[in-house]
This record gives C-alpha cells, sequence and structure tokens, in this order.
C-alpha cells in the first residue's frame, strides 16, 4: 500500500541482451523534488518511458496515488496525473504564449478542474512578460518555460522533466531551475538530467542510474562528493 504520487517497483526493462533498467524501486512524495542523474546510456530515458506508457516495463509496476497504472496507455496516465514535458516542441507557432497555455487549460486535463489560472501559470514559468508573443518568436529556453507551463496547465500530480535544460544558456538554466523547485511548491517535480550544473542548482534529494540500476538515492551534497558517483561520471 502506498500513496506517494510516482512509485516503481521492480522495474525492469531489457531490449535484446541490454538491460536498459534493472530493478528499478523508488519513490516521489507529493511535492517532492527529486532528480534522476546517470551518465549516457545509464537508462533514465528508458525509465521516464516506462512511467509515461511509451513502452512497457518486462516486470514490475508503476503505481501513482496508490493506483496501479502498469501497462496503461499514455493518455490515460496523463489522465491519472503525470504530465510529461517533451523534448519535441508541442507549441503551437502561430499563437502566443497566453493562447498556447489557454489550450492546454482546456484541454484534456480540464475534467480535473480547479487548477492554476492562466496569469498564476505564466508567472510560475517567468514569461509573463512574454504572453502576447507568438510562440515561433520565443528564444529556446523561453520555449522550453512555455511547455513546462503548458504540462502545469493540464494540473499534473507529477512533472517529469527529460533534460530540460538541453541546449540552454548557463543563465537559461539557472532560472529553470528556480522554476522547478517554484513548481515543486504545487506538484511532484522529477528532472531527469545530464548536466551536473543544472542539479547542483536543484540542490535536492537525488538518484543517480548506471548500468540501468539505482546506485545511489541522498541529497546532491552526499551524491556529489561520493567517489563512485564521480569515478561513473568521469568514465574511469
Ligand atoms: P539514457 O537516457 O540514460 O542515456 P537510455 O534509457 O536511453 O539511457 O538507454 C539505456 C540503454 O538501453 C542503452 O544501452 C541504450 O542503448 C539502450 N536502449 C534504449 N532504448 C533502446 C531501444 N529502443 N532499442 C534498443 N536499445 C535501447
Ligand atoms: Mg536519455
Amino acid at each position: 500500500m502506498s500513496d506517494a504520487a510516482l512509485e516503481t517497483r521492480n522495474l525492469a526493462k531489457s531490449f535484446g541482451g541490454v538491460r536498459a533498467t534493472r530493478d528499478v524501486s523508488f519513490s516521489v512524495g507529493a511535492k517532492e523534488l527529486v532528480a534522476i542523474i546517470g551518465p549516457n546510456g545509464a537508462g533514465k530515458s528508458t525509465l521516464l518511458n516506462l512511467i509515461t506508457g511509451v513502452i512497457q516495463p518486462d516486470s514490475g509496476q508503476v503505481l501513482t496515488a496508490g493506483k496501479d497504472i502498469t501497462g496503461w496507455k499514455p493518455h490515460h496516465i496523463v489522465r491519472a496525473g503525470i504530465g510529461r514535458k517533451f523534448q519535441v516542441p508541442s507549441t503551437f507557432e502561430d499563437l502566443s504564449v497566453r493562447e498556447n497555455i489557454e489550450v492546454s487549460v482546456n484541454g484534456p486535463g480540464a475534467a480535473r478542474g480547479g487548477g492554476m489560472s492562466v496569469d498564476t501559470i505564466l508567472e510560475r514559468v517567468s514569461l509573463t512578460a512574454k504572453a502576447d508573443t507568438l510562440a515561433c518568436n520565443l528564444s529556446h529556453g523561453h520555449r522550453q518555460w512555455l511547455e513546462i507551463g503548458m504540462v502545469l496547465a493540464i494540473r499534473p500530480r507529477v512533472l517529469l522533466l527529460d533534460e530540460p535544460t538541453a541546449g540552454m544558456t548557463p543563465e537559461e538554466t539557472a532560472r529553470t531551475a528556480e522554476i522547478a523547485r517554484e513548481v515543486a511548491q504545487v506538484c511532484s517535480v522529477v528532472a531527469i538530467e545530464h548536466d551536473m550544473s543544472f542539479v547542483r542548482a536543484l540542490d535536492c534529494r537525488t538518484v543517480v542510474l548506471h548500468q540501468g540500476a539505482l546506485l545511489r538515492d541522498s541529497d546532491f551534497q552526499t551524491i556529489s562528493e561520493d567517489e563512485e558517483v564521480r569515478d561513473i561520471y568521469l568514465g574511469r
């Protein structure tokens, strides 16, 4: 029995002979901010794809708020409260920032009701000053924030971010860490990230994946001083 916002139990997935995810068990509390790190090939994207139903596990379970959502279709998982910001753009280019958020607010998640106002979402993702800018005129970083806002609009219990700072400037990366921390005041946030400077700025519980398995689960300070984690990142 678990009422965690998100929980995986012994989640496993192999591709041919590659064990991409090996019995990964972890849980995320309500409004908790968690970073999942690991070198390329550690299994981070596979874990996210298993959680969001993009691929099915060989064994193990995914639960949200005590409900077993293993094997559910991606759109049903979104409705169960697991929102994901995709790496591919999902914005409407010829609509303004505000209109993009409005579309999401009135989208499939609207049935859940009682969400944040468009203005509150704009503020949360640091785009109030860009409300009337067309999406096609946004910088790369601002576009990423808009996409976070669009996921927030569907009122997720958990927001999943897959390498949210890829391609961002150092300033945008720092601001994205602040946004993630602020968003964690309204829902749980799980950020999968390769960039250590971003994880350092998040300064939150950090889960380390290595060769598909969960290697460490601790605060960032402890993780950053861990010899084995350092060796893995330096490829020694
Ligand atoms: P990360 O996101 O941490 O870089 P991935 O989850 O993308 O890691 O990959 C984990 C391992 O699984 C890698 O060895 C990768 O080559 C393999 N893998 C991932 N997806 C597939 C797939 N669709 N087919 C075959 N192998 C895959
Ligand atoms: Mg990846």
